[in-house]
């Protein structure tokens, strides 16, 4: 997403005040880092201390409900936040959490799928996918009794 895309977003309604762009700037250049608010507010503080953690979360709320950004759970108890895209999906290791992205949109398969069976229409969707990263399958296998 561009500060263009930004804002079309924010389309009028939503000024695109200092902070609303240093903190999108900051969300596209950390892409795949899935952040969390005080993780973006520990890098804005290095360059911008008078924007404060409210503002950060304030900030990300209204992307939320923009669909700027989407939130994430990756189980670790840690709200999560990237910039909004269909086109990627979570695969979370249960052994060490580390979180792996696969590109490509399943939405066209499950909307077939819907369509088929129901009258639903979809406005979003999750998918996360658990199972073991390549390092920890080897431990996993070798604790089985
Ligand atoms: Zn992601
Ligand atoms: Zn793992």
């Amino acid at each position: 997403m561009n500060t263009f895309e930004l804002q079309e977003k924010l389309n009028g309604k939503y000024k695109l005040t200092r902070q609303r762009e240093i903190i999108f700037h900051i969300l596209n250049s950390y892409a795949s880092h899935h952040l969390s608010a005080e993780d973006i507010h520990e890098i804005v503080h290095e360059q911008h201390p008078e924007i404060g953690l409210a503002t950060v979360y304030r900030t990300l709320e209204l992307f939320s409900t923009l669909a700027v950004v989407q939130k994430l759970d990756l189980g670790d108890g840690c709200q999560r936040y990237e910039l909004y895209s269909l086109h990627h999906h979570h695969l979370i290791c249960n052994a060490c959490g580390k979180v792996f992205e696969i590109k490509g949109s399943l939405a066209d398969a499950l909307g077939t799928v819907i369509d088929a069976q129901t009258d639903f229409s979809v406005q979003d969707y999750r998918l996360y996918i658990y199972g073991y990263c390549k390092d920890c399958q080897a431990n996993v296998t070798s604790n089985v009794v």
